[in-house]
């Protein structure tokens, strides 16, 4: 399970449909709470790979930078986050190979024409023989909103709750 706020899920869409047609990657930072990670910064990294419409990579340099700053703010790093323009959310055999933290939250968020169609996550619980991802439950929370709004409070798997205005 990953928990994101309502804001740093936003943070994660608008970066991904300002990269279409390319793909946008970046790093969530908080803390692993029971029987998942909760995000509380969300942090853009640059795409540097050769074919950046179809894949991604992030610097190394970059990461290790990344690494210490999330550190000196108690915070650790608890998933990545990449977009696939017209593709679906469904990781690819390529994600999974270049995949190598353990216990970390991979969502991957699909632009269709600029815009937004799902956002979905993936946890890597081992590697080696048994390596796969397992879809994650992705909680959006609300928790800044006035009570009265309390019930939009979560969404499950990205899909973006509709206010029921009747
Ligand atoms: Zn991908």
């Amino acid at each position: 399970m990953i928990v994101l706020p309502e804001a740093h899920f936003r943070a994660v869409t608008e970066h991904a449909s300002a990269a279409y047609p390319e793909e946008c990657c970046g790093a969530l930072l908080g803390h692993r709470i029971d029987k998942g990670r909760k995000v509380v910064d969300v942090v853009r990294c640059r795409n540097v790979h050769d074919t950046p419409t179809t894949r991604y990579a992030i610097d190394p340099a970059e990461l290790i930078a990344l690494q210490r700053k999330a550190r000196e703010r108690d915070l650790e790093i608890v998933g990545f986050y990449h977009s696939h323009p017209d593709r679906p959310s469904y990781a690819s055999r390529t994600d999974l190979e270049e995949a190598h933290w353990l216990d970390c939250s991979y969502v991957i968020a699909s632009v269709e024409n600029g815009s937004i169609a799902q956002v979905r996550s993936f946890e890597l619980p081992a590697v080696g023989d048994d390596k796969q991802f397992i879809e994650e439950p992705l909680i959006v929370s609300y928790t800044e909103v006035k009570p009265a709004e309390k019930r939009f409070s979560s969404a499950q798997f990205g899909r973006i709750p509709t206010p029921d205005l009747s």
